[in-house]
């Protein structure tokens, strides 16, 4: 049996922030190993960001971030903030930039930059790993824990989890580590998608794939608004998707055992009803022979034009001046409140976040040691904290990783 000091279960973000913080401040890696599923370490950070890893944010505050205790999460920023990340990988070599939003990338537009940067660091620290090999079974045996692998069972004082969450299964995640800390004690919020598509009713979106369309849009659950946002709204062939959409998943993923639950969308998001109406009344009393969808050309795409048309009810080829004053204001009514009801979220295929995972208050936030298993630490995903899009997930991913990493 092999014997460790530390064995770091998933190397993800916080696994390899923990392994790099742990021999850092040991100055030596002895007696630390990684063990990964993949055949590689990292291979999620490589897919963030589209692909240009968006590793933190400069308006990291709690706000942004969901859970049952998201108050912890100003002892951990103040730990590790989003200024000791673009610190930490500056010293990597890497170079940043702040875009749109405070979301901070590589200057490369490389996520590999980001995943390099680790990877060098891990092998200049001489850090172990093993990869393709995952961990099956997790006991504690006295003052030890036992690791069983597929390949192999080691032996450790401490463990660090960060298995991730549910989130992308085809990099490695799976419900392995929730199960493990449910095992020894925890309690597990009931992990959901979130950074999810949305599916509607309805069979008429994969007329719209890949459309997209600046829009206001107005969640609505049991006849209550929840949410409005304008933003760019993309559509799928199952019903709507985009960074607006994402964020807003979060707040639905809750309501979704009620019935009930719409969107509207206002495909005029500058006008409300009263002056689509009017704007309509002028545009088509000035250019009476217009065929109806030309007539909306300076405001929606070609596509859109004529699947609305369509789900309007209006021909082909009826010209404006054909149009009643009754039908025109159902037509604007529509325009700006047209309603479908939300089916559910994506599945945690598509989501990029897992909502839910261990509770915080079973879990020494300065240390992010289990309250219920000494020597056993957990950072990242696997908590029950999730961010909005925009950097935040991996902040608390690089946070928590390096206060676990930090302590042992
Ligand atoms: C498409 C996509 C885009 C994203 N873009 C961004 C972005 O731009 N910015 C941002 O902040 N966040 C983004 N996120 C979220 C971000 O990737 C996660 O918050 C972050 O990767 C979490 O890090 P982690 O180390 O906790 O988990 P992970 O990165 O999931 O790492 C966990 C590791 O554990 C391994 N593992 C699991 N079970 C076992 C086992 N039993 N034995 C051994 N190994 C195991 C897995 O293979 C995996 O490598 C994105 C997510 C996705 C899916």
């Amino acid at each position: 049996m092999e014997q460790y000091q530390t064995i770091i279960i998933g190397g993800g973000a916080a696994g390899l922030m923990a392994a790099i913080t742990y021999a850092r401040q040991k100055k030596s890696s002895q007696g630390l190993l990684i063990i990964e599923k993949n055949p590689s370490i990292g291979r999620k950070i490589t897919v963030t960001g589209n692909r240009r890893c968006n590793l933190t944010n400069i308006n990291t505050t709690p706000d942004k971030y969901y859970g049952e205790n998201t108050k912890c999460l100003y002892n951990i920023f103040n730990r590790f903030s989003y200024k000791d990340t673009i610190t930490f990988f500056e010293n990597l070599g890497v170079r940043l930039k702040t875009e749109e939003g405070g979301r901070i990338f590589p200057i490369t537009n490389q996520a590999t930059t980001i995943l390099d940067s680790l990877t060098k660091e891990i092998a200049q620290l001489k850090i172990r790993t093993k990869t393709e090999e995952y961990v099956i079974k997790l006991i504690q045996k006295n003052k030890n824990w036992e690791i069983t692998t597929d390949k192999n069972i080691y032996q450790s004082k401490h463990i660090i989890l960060s298995t991730g969450g549910k989130s992308y299964p085809r990099l490695g995640s799976s419900s392995e580590g929730f199960e493990f800390a449910q095992h020894l004690g925890h309690r597990i919020i009931e992990p959901k998608p979130a950074l999810v598509p949305l599916e509607l009713s309805g069979n008429w979106f994969h007329k719209l794939q890949g459309v997209q369309s600046n829009v206001e849009i107005i969640i609505v659950t049991q006849g209550k608004t929840i949410a409005t946002r304008t933003g760019e709204l993309l559509f799928t062939h199952y019903g709507i998707s985009g960074p607006m959409i994402l964020d807003l998943s979060r707040l639905i993923i809750n309501c979704l055992h009620k019935e009930n639950n719409a969107v509207f969308i206002n495909f005029f998001p500058d006008y409300n009803t009263e002056s689509l109406k009017q704007l309509l009344t002028t545009l088509w009393q000035k250019h009476p022979q217009k065929i109806f969808s030309n007539s909306l050309l300076g405001f929606l795409t070609k596509r859109l034009r004529y699947v609305l048309a369509h789900e309007l009810k209006v021909e082909e080829t009826t010209c404006v001046n054909q149009i009643s004053k009754k039908e025109l204001y159902r037509i604007a009514e529509r325009l700006t409140h047209w309603i479908i009801k939300i089916k559910k979220t994506r599945s945690f295929k598509e989501s990029m976040i897992t909502a839910g995972g261990i509770a915080m208050d079973e879990i020494n936030i300065k240390t992010m040691e289990s309250l219920k298993a000494k020597g056993l630490y957990f950072a990242g995903e696997i908590l029950d904290i999730d961010g909005i899009s925009g950097g935040y997930n991996l902040q608390f991913a690089w946070s928590t990783g390096y206060l676990a990493g930090l302590q042992l």
